[in-house]
């Protein structure tokens, strides 16, 4: 299961492209860590020369802690995905932003980079247990080591 997607030539395709993905790790530092596969049902398609649409559903399952009492939880991914595909070398001159585009070496196609990308960008900011988790009451710093004040407070 964990045989490496390989780059292809994006080019040289017979569209469209289905691609049924199974990640089991990704290279994102800053994020939490993976609960389970990533899972991509993608489907490349060719809009004219040189330019690609990317359509599809990404799910996956992390674990991460709470920003504010750092308890582990477990943020869900689940979104779709509509880009164009430009190769790299047209980053520079490209004034038209009316679509999400997505720049990459077309002749060296790599979608774990695109996925990648993509969970980066649908990642939460702010990742906590509740929402207003300690916003009411915030944790002194005094108490994050005294572990047992809050039992003897409540036997008082
Ligand atoms: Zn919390």
């Amino acid at each position: 299961m964990s045989e490496n997607i390989k780059t292809f030539n994006l080019k040289e395709g017979a569209f469209p492209i289905r691609m049924n993905l199974l990640l089991e790790d990704i290279d994102l530092e800053n994020i939490g860590r993976l609960k389970n596969s990533v899972c991509g049902n993608i489907v490349i398609s060719l809009i004219s020369k040189d330019l690609f649409r990317c359509e599809g559903s990404i799910n996956t399952v992390f674990i991460d802690n709470c920003q504010s009492c750092l308890k582990d939880i477990e943020v869900s991914l689940n979104f779709k995905c509509n880009l164009v595909l430009k190769d790299e070398a047209l980053m520079m001159d490209d004034d038209s932003n009316q679509d999400q585009t997505h720049y990459q070496n077309l002749e060296y196609f790599d979608v774990k980079q695109l996925i990648q990308e993509e969970i980066s960008l649908n990642y939460p900011n702010i990742v906590k247990c509740e929402e207003d988790c300690l916003e009411i009451e915030p944790i002194k710093k005094e108490e994050k080591n005294l572990p047992f004040k809050k039992i003897r407070d409540l036997i008082d």
